[in-house]
């Protein structure tokens, strides 16, 4: 089945009990028992659910892999994913992760023995150098935010394999329709859905895929012992958002090419971050591993001052955190999204005050390249 079509009829696509074309929200928390112990498959909705078991298994079809689950967030999903290990242990990540994983790493889980140490992925040296012998995973999120590095997804898990260590992608900007980290060796790949997956700005949910079954006992032990599950509504509209996901990603990649190529031209902007242009320093890996760059676009205009005078003029880019949804997005990393990453780190990484980021949206590409040049002009 190719991604087009498996978007559609991937997973449970109709209701087995009424041949339902979308499957129906089961809003139910408990099920009838025939005798102790004996039931038809659900025995209570913390454990499993119909609902979030069609999307479960629709997000394991798209990712190639053994098991899927469903959480109330992307961060309830890592945080499940880092519960795998113990007091003691030691992850190596990604050093532009997600905030919140940067948060939950460095604030909560460390407070639990988890250890953490930060590198930058993309260079798989740098992987080998800060492994210990108490690691057990290398965490990669490719593309990164917001400076959209890429890492060799295949060459980290490598080095993982050699040293025994689990190999877990956050796949949230490439989505399984131009990335798959199981077909790369990977052996957990993760999404915050609330982003390209939802697509609408109207859901917050976490889906995790894993490539054992002995990870799928131990996640869904994990999931069903500390309950971070995703409702049956937010589940259907996930699967509802998922319909569209190919025809979402074309239409966003084709766009964000355009405004693309409309920076790169523009006077006021210093530097763009996107994996497609050829100077980024990773193109040939991402061209490698994805079959599409996406819709996330980092440039970089100098100054906070600036930024801001952006932020005032634009009409059709909302100021929102987030991305991947239907309206085109934009924010300042440096005072929204990485606002928890101290000023000093975020120096390092090149996160500046003049970086802004865009979610390319699904309105008229010429509005779009207007609305930035009007924003921009002095
Ligand atoms: C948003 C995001 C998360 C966190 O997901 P939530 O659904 O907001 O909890 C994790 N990783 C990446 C790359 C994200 O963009």
């Amino acid at each position: 089945m190719r991604k087009k079509t498996q978007m559609i009829h991937g997973g449970i696509p109709n209701d087995p009990h009424t041949g339902a074309v979308s499957v129906p929200i089961y809003q139910v928390s408990t099920y009838k028992q025939e005798s102790v112990g004996n039931f038809k498959g659900y025995e209570y909705s913390r454990t499993g659910n119909p609902t979030r078991f069609a999307l479960e298994e629709l997000i394991k079809d798209l990712e190639g892999g053994k098991k899927g689950f469903a959480f109330g967030s992307g961060m309830a999903a890592i945080t499940a994913i880092m519960m795998l290990f113990n007091s003691g242990d030691h992850v190596v990540l990604t050093d532009d992760v997600y905030g919140g994983t940067y948060r939950v790493m460095t604030k909560v889980l460390n407070r639990l023995g988890i250890d953490s140490t930060f590198v930058d992925t993309s260079d798989i040296s740098k992987i080998e150098g800060a492994i210990k012998p108490n690691t057990k995973a290398v965490y990669i999120e490719t593309p990164t935010n917001p400076l959209l590095k890429v890492t060799d997804v295949k060459a980290a898990v490598e080095v993982g394999k050699k040293h025994n260590l689990l190999t877990i992608v956050d796949n949230t900007f490439s989505t399984p329709y131009w990335q798959n980290p199981i077909s790369l060796g990977a052996d957990i790949v993760l999404h915050s859905a609330t982003k390209y997956l939802g697509g609408h700005s109207d859901v917050v949910a976490g889906l995790v895929v894993v490539n054992s079954d002995e990870l799928a006992q131990d996640l869904h032990f994990v999931l069903n012992s500390t309950g971070g599950i995703l409702g049956p509504q937010d589940s259907w509209l996930l699967m509802r958002g998922i319909k569209t996901l190919a025809l979402r990603m074309e239409e966003t990649e084709s766009n964000t090419k355009r405004i693309v190529d409309f920076l790169v031209n523009h006077p006021s902007v210093s530097k763009v971050y996107y994996p497609g242009l050829e100077s980024h320093p990773n193109h040939e890996v991402a061209k490698r591993q994805a079959s599409g760059f996406g819709g996330m676009i980092s440039f970089d205009v100098g100054s906070e001052e600036m930024a801001d005078k952006l932020l005032a003029k634009t009409k059709y880019f909302t100021l929102a955190e987030s991305l991947g949804a239907v309206e085109s997005l934009i924010s300042v990393p440096a005072r929204m999204t990485h606002a928890s990453i101290p000023p000093e780190r975020r120096q390092e990484l090149g996160i500046t005050d003049g970086l802004v980021r865009i979610s390319v949206g699904l309105e008229d590409v010429e509005d779009l390249i207007e609305d930035l040049e009007n924003a921009l002009s002095i």
